[in-house]
């Protein structure tokens, strides 16, 4: 089993276009569905994420549904401890090809971090 990991200079996961993300309701409180919708900037993506640097900028502070946490993936999708893993391994390369493409950059690096 691979272990997931985030790759630097990558970000894809802070582009939150909702047309991109029709389940939101399912997972996210409805406090946490305004919060979602109030990070969203016009062109997807988050307003806390910085382009030149493809970083947070609020990273310490980011929102709950940011974070790669046993925690809260169990709280938000049901997802087991010992399925962390290969759930966010998936997550992030849907992620990654939907938002750079199947054979960007970005993917090679993220399945080369991860092993793959
Ligand atoms: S999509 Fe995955 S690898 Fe890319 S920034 Fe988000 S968590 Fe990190
Ligand atoms: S708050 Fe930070 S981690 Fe969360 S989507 Fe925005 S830039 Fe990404």
């Amino acid at each position: 089993m691979a272990n997931w990991q985030c790759v630097k200079q990558c970000g894809a996961c802070c582009n939150l276009d909702p047309a991109e993300r029709p389940d939101l309701e399912e997972y996210l409180s409805p406090a946490e569905l305004a919060q979602y919708l109030s990070m969203v900037g016009e062109d997807g993506w988050c307003i806390n994420f910085d382009h030149s640097s493809r970083e947070c900028s609020i990273y310490p502070n980011r929102p709950r549904f940011c974070r790669v946490e046993p925690e809260t993936f169990q709280d938000m999708y049901g997802v087991e401890p010992e399925e962390l893993d290969d759930f966010a391994i998936d997550c992030c390369r849907e992620q990654i090809e939907g938002v750079y493409g199947d054979r960007s950059l970005e993917i090679l690096r993220f399945n080369k971090a991860i092993g793959f």
